[in-house]
């Protein structure tokens, strides 16, 4: 039996990083068990659905290492709508579904509770289909519904626990519960990975399959994704788009690398690994039941470490969303005329080793192609303190003097000018740093002066000397 898994996310909203996961997690297991992996957009929830969620999804996919054309689909849930009426109807032939006509008020005026499921008042009432007339799943009253789930075990349900449950609304559409089944079955799905958050639907699921006749498919419930205060990670509280991680300059082989750890670890004490280790470890039976931690400040440290793993001209190529602005990244602040690519490239590895994600590229190289530096004004108020305005004259002084125009001689006659005012280095470089960069902080200065040139820097030193009268 080929393997068959399925990535089934809706398109209401932006890609989670948690779907983002469970995407990879069937990926990996369909190429290890030589199976397939479908894509099912499940756009059924016409109220909250957007084309333009699909796309997101399917380009955010792409970015992750999960390509058009690679998989089987995407197949789109609302072209199955006739399946699901089908099945609707077949569960209803069978005795195995009837009509129920109750509102919500009247089966709480009956059990008293709102919280109590649906008390079966329909069961036996043989009701015919009309307007208004939901169709409910008959539980069976007795006995228990096994799950079997590669990750917890085998999670068992009585099934006088189950209310006999909605699977089509009165207007006769079939709700979620039962379109995802009928869509399992049609798509010929043998193992569902999915994430926790579903595990309450999976007995009601299960009934189904086998209430159809078809053998249930072998479940993998995937850990939730938490934040550091435990909670699960929403998108009102918490960055989880797929997209927003891209946008910012995170590489995808550190996201997926990442994503892969949660709830699971490769051999030896490594967390950084090749994405060939992972394909080849990764066991789905390994991942760890209990929520799963998303450490945004560890995964902007790995990232760190990516960045600094690529060889510069990757580096820089991989920089250019950023210099140029491109799709849904901001254009930078300088005009496309002004950028100067040689520039770029003689201070890109000194960026490289100073950098947790891609988007920091530009407050760090904007001093090179701004025609004014974008002066932080906390910054300035900071370094030009008493004696600043002397320590430019001075460094102008030195800087028009000298003879070779390099880091090292820069430098030394920084620290000349500093050492007769009995400045130590740090002290002396903070005016000039502000005045060329704008900023306190930021890729080593003499470097980043070689590279401006002459003209400009002496042009800033003064500007910002003539701000000190
Ligand atoms: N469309 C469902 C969701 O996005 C997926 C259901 C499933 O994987 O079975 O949560």
């Amino acid at each position: 039996m080929t393997v068959r898994v399925r990535f089934a996310p809706s398109p209401t909203g932006m890609f989670h990083v948690g779907g983002a996961r469970s995407a990879l997690q069937n990926w990996i297991f369909a190429k290890q068990q030589g199976g397939v992996f479908v894509l099912r957009v499940e756009d059924t929830d016409a109220a909250r659905n957007k084309p333009e969620w699909t796309e997101g999804i399917l380009s955010a996919l792409e970015w992750i290492g999960i390509a058009r054309g690679s998989y089987e689909g995407p197949y789109f849930q609302s072209a199955y709508a006739g399946e699901h009426r089908a099945a609707a109807r077949r569960l209803h032939d069978a005795g195995r579904a009837y009509y129920c006509d109750c509102t919500r008020e009247a089966v709480q005026a009956r059990t008293g509770s709102q919280y109590q499921g649906y008390d079966g008042f329909c069961r036996d009432r043989g009701l015919p289909p009309g307007a208004g007339r939901a169709l409910r799943f008959r539980t069976p009253d007795e006995g228990a519904t096994v799950v079997v789930d590669l990750i917890r075990g085998e999670p068992t349900f009585e099934n006088k626990l189950i209310e006999d449950f909605v699977i089509a609304r009165g207007d006769g559409s079939p709700v979620f519960l039962l379109a995802n089944v009928v869509d399992d079955m049609t798509m010929g799905i043998t193992h569902v990975i999915r994430a926790e958050e579903h595990l309450p639907n999976t007995p009601k699921q299960q009934l189904l399959w086998d209430a159809l006749g078809v053998k249930p498919p072998i479940w993998a419930h995937v850990p939730v994704v938490v934040n550091e205060k435990r909670q699960k990670l929403s998108k009102r509280r918490d960055k989880v788009a797929l997209e927003a991680y891209r946008d910012e300059g995170y590489l995808a082989a550190a996201m997926r690398n990442y994503l892969m750890l949660l709830g699971w670890a490769p051999s030896g004490d490594r967390e950084i690994v090749p994405w060939s280790v992972i394909e080849e470890e990764f066991r789905l039976t390994e991942v760890n039941p209990s929520p799963a931690f998303f450490d945004e400040k560890k995964l902007r440290a790995f990232n760190g470490e990516y960045i600094r793993a690529l060889p510069v001209d990757e580096f820089v190529a991989a920089c250019q969303p950023w210099l140029t602005g491109t799709g849904t990244i901001a254009p930078p602040p300088w005009q496309p005329a002004e950028f100067d690519a040689a520039a770029f490239a003689a201070v890109a590895p000194l960026a490289q080793t100073r950098i947790a994600v891609l988007s920091e590229i530009v407050p760090n190289v904007d001093f090179l192609f701004l025609a004014d530096p974008l002066i932080d004004e906390a910054a300035w108020a900071k370094a030009m303190k008493e004696g600043a305005a002397e320590l430019l004259d001075a460094a102008v002084a030195g800087y028009t003097a000298l003879e070779s125009w390099d880091a090292e001689s820069l430098k030394a006659t920084l620290e000349a000018v500093g050492a007769q005012r009995g400045l130590k280095l740090g002290k002396a470089q903070a005016p000039v740093r502000v005045a060329v960069t704008g900023r306190t902080v930021g890729l080593p200065l003499f470097e980043s002066l070689e590279v401006l040139g002459r003209e400009r820097t002496l042009a800033r030193l003064r500007a910002a000397r003539l701000r000190l009268v």
